[in-house]
């Protein structure tokens, strides 16, 4: 089955085609040939491939491409008695993903973005935590932005202060506001401080 070459789809109706194969959830198994030849479109388009398509075909690919469903977004799992970050003043804080440090605050936009935190020299910070520091020339942290990361994140994540002091102490300074805390015992007293919130207790 060879399409009449008419003419070929033009620019916009690839780009619109890729974006929407993105979104939508392909069937596995086609329904029909016509069905077939679509899946095979617009995987080639997906794909970057310069597959031959007519002006036509193109706009019928744009159509059943529409009634597709829509993926699923990627479930984050949410332990009982937890919840996905809102966006709100009281979710910011600092927050513990596997070996990865996030500081969540909200932006000037309102929204919640999260940096990652890394030693100075580009390590997880929990990788480094235990080894020797010179006191007097502490390591600094580095925040590398992790876009998306704020929605995929749980109040479960918070990170103990517990937890923080050990980074905390051999910094310097508060993971939430980087404030320079100085001496061990500071940090051991940071129980007071205006962070105190922005951990787990
Ligand atoms: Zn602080």
């Amino acid at each position: 089955m060879t399409a009449r070459w008419v003419r070929g789809a033009t620019g916009p109706q690839r780009i619109r085609i890729r974006r929407t194969a993105c979104e939508r959830q392909l069937p596995e198994v086609p329904a029909s040939e016509a069905e077939a030849r679509m899946i095979q479109l617009a995987l080639a388009v997906l794909g970057d491939e310069l597959v031959p398509m007519g002006l036509s075909e193109a706009s019928a690919l744009i159509d059943w491409l529409d009634g597709l469903d829509r993926k699923a977004a990627a479930v984050v799992p949410v332990p009982d008695g937890a919840r996905l970050l809102e966006g709100t003043e009281q979710d910011q804080g600092v927050y513990r993903r596997g070996r990865d440090i996030y500081v969540v605050k909200l932006g000037p936009s309102g929204n919640l973005y999260a940096k990652r935190l890394l030693d100075e020299n580009g390590d997880r910070v929990l990788d480094v935590v235990g080894e020797p520091v010179d006191p007097d020339d502490r390591p600094r942290f580095i925040r590398e932005s992790a876009p998306g990361m704020a929605k995929r994140l749980t109040t479960a994540d918070r990170l103990s202060l517990e937890d923080a002091r050990q980074l905390m102490t051999r910094y310097g300074r508060c993971l939430y506001c980087s404030h320079k805390i100085g001496a061990a015992a500071s940090v051991a007293r940071m129980t007071g401080s205006v962070c105190k919130d922005r951990f787990a207790a």
